[in-house]
């Protein structure tokens, strides 16, 4: 009998290591290895000794009992792996054996070697649990071969079943148990997530309401402080007024100097203050949103700094095509202006000077609107430095540093954002941004 090895099988087990039945390297139950027992009950001596000698040479162990009542006994005692059973017996007869071995063990083959050929009894024997039921005499020994060899690969094929019953139940406890542990990690992290993004929320709350403060701060202060402004440009008139009187129609030419230094300064604190305002205000006051045609706006943008485009003899030129998003349209425009007013400050000495609006589609097709020119350009070192309050690359230039802070935080109200293309120096520069909602 061949040993095999649960590995050779997929998955389930096909014979338990040590497994007593099992097909030989043919398929067949002859026995080869471990013996397999056949207990043959029969009370006919030469009958039963002739059967014994037979499957001995076959291979198997045979072991023998002349009634029911003793076989019975070696059946409990020696667990056979198949039993020939006899009918007629002394004592205890077939049909009892055969009802007290299959109540005990349901899965030990019995096999039926009877002398009466009566369909009943063959029909009662079946009914009891018999396997195969042959009739005496055997002419052809080959013949109670085969019923042997049948029932016990039937029997064989019965235990597999249940092994691989048993190793499927095995499997599916395992991986309950596996999912159940992935389940309690998955609720941990769920759990961990959901305590990350309430903190996340506290702190988005918090910083939002620190910002609203700050800003706020920043409308009281730039506001408060253009008063006392407006205070000093007014009697700086009067006192130029009063010089004027007292020095007989017109100023000393350095008081005058100092006069008109002091205005000046006073003028450019009042710009910064009103684009301080103007920045306090974006997060605040909200212009009820509507559809905003981009190229119409953008006209209208250019159409505002006109003068100083038409000074320096720029050509503008705006795609028509650019489409329908939903925003605060003063907003937006101021946006536009501040781009295109830088576009006009920076052009340098370019003697052919030109400025592009129009629109790409970037990654995942979200609209980017830009505003290109070809003037001086950015070195890539400050681009991202640009977009802070007060940050100018040239502090001697005109304007406070405030335009592109106040670009940006109008975008980012409006769920976008803004950056600028330049290869550097000469280089001309484009300005792109992006809004939430497109229509
Ligand atoms: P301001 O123009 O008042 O200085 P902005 O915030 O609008 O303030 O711009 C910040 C700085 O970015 C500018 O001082 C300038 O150095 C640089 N800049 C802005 N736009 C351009 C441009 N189109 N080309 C080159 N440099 C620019």
């Amino acid at each position: 009998m061949n040993d095999r090895s649960p590995n050779r099988c997929h998955g389930p087990l096909i014979r338990a290591k040590g497994s007593e039945i099992g097909p030989n390297d043919t398929g067949s139950f002859s026995p080869h290895g471990p013996k397999i027992k056949i207990l043959t009950m029969e009370d006919d001596d030469i009958i039963r000794r002739s059967m014994a000698a037979y499957l001995v040479d076959r291979g198997y162990t045979v072991l023998e009992a002349p009634n029911g009542r003793l076989g019975l006994e070696i059946f409990r005692a020696e667990k056979p792996d198949l039993m020939l059973v006899d009918l007629r017996m002394p004592e205890v007869d077939g049909m009892q054996v055969l009802e007290a071995a299959t109540r005990e063990s349901p899965n030990t083959p019995i096999v039926v070697v009877s002398g009466v050929n009566a369909t009943a009894h063959a029909i009662e024997a079946l009914h009891l649990g018999a396997w195969d039921y042959l009739l005496k005499p055997i002419e052809d020994m080959a013949i109670l071969l085969h019923a042997i060899e049948t029932s016990l690969q039937r029997a064989w094929l019965i235990e597999e079943n249940r092994r691989y019953q048993e190793y499927l139940e095995e499997s599916v406890r395992k991986r309950t148990a596996e999912l159940e542990k992935t389940n309690v990690a998955l609720n941990a992290e769920i759990a961990e997530r959901k305590r990350i993004q309430a903190e996340r929320e506290k702190l988005i709350e918090k910083l939002e309401s620190q910002n609203s403060e700050l800003e706020r701060f920043a409308y009281t202060v730039s506001h408060d402080l253009k008063s006392p402004l407006i205070t000093i440009k007014g009697f700086l008139g009067v006192l130029e007024q009063d010089l004027d009187a007292h020095l007989g129609g017109h100023c000393a030419g350095e008081i005058s100097e100092h006069m008109t230094r002091i205005g000046a300064a006073a003028d450019r604190m009042f710009s910064f203050l009103e684009d301080l305002l103007e920045l306090s205000r974006v997060g605040r006051l909200v212009n009820s949103p509507s559809d905003i045609q981009m190229g119409e706006l953008a006209g209208e943008a250019v159409d505002l700094v006109g003068g100083p485009i038409t000074a320096s003899n720029i050509q503008v030129c705006v795609d028509q095509n650019l489409p329908v998003m939903r925003g605060d349209r003063v907003r937006l425009r101021e946006v536009y202006q501040n781009l295109i007013e830088n576009a006009v400050k920076y052009m340098g000495d370019q003697p052919d000077p030109k400025i592009e609006i129009g629109m790409r589609r970037g990654k995942g097709e979200a609209a980017v609107f830009f505003v290109r020119d070809n003037g001086i350009g950015i070195d890539p070192r400050s681009q991202e430095e640009i977009f802070g309050l007060f940050d100018k690359l040239d502090p001697a230039s005109e304007g406070t540093g405030v335009g592109l802070s106040l670009a940006r935080r109008i975008l980012e109200v409006h769920g976008g954002h803004i950056w600028v293309e330049s290869e550097g120096d000469g280089a001309g520069s484009t300005f792109c941004f992006t809004l939430a909602s497109p229509k």
